[in-house]
């Protein structure tokens, strides 16, 4: 068997191929959909961990919860960091609208990857991805 000199080992060479990514570049390209905790309380629902959805989901948790009581035609309340929801919907609804949210509001359209925030343009809402750089229009709730 040959020996390498330690600078061209293949360990070595993928070690320096990969510093040579851009950041973005380096996480891992699977994006972990968050989870809702669900209960159903008497004639309300309680997404229990709504305010750690979204903190993960890198956005404001009153924009989640406009959307959430838009997309489920009712009203309801923040409390704490949890969202209560009149209305009972199961936990397979709720998590379905999570998706939704996911995919209009947080993942970018161009690239799929989800680091991305809003922007302003010319009083416009859009979403800008820091992994590609790409501005997409994003919807109004
Ligand atoms: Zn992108």
């Amino acid at each position: 068997m040959v020996e390498l000199p330690p600078e061209l080992e293949y360990e070595t060479l993928l070690d320096r191929a990969y510093a040579l990514l851009p950041e973005s570049a380096k996480k891992p390209a699977r994006f972990e959909m968050p989870v809702a905790v669900v209960e159903i309380h008497g004639k309300s629902t309680l997404i229990k961990n709504a305010g750690q959805i979204a903190a993960d989901l890198r956005r404001d948790l009153n924009h989640f919860f406009k959307f959430m009581t838009r997309e489920f035609g009712t009203t309801g309340s923040i409390e704490g960091q949890m969202i209560r929801l009149k209305g009972r919907f199961g936990p397979g609804s709720v998590q379905k609208k999570v998706q939704q949210y996911v995919r209009d509001f947080v993942l970018c359209p161009v690239c799929g990857k989800p680091d991305t925030h809003f922007i302003e343009m010319n009083g416009v809402r859009m979403l800008k991805c820091e992994a590609c750089g790409a501005v997409s229009p994003v919807r109004e709730i």
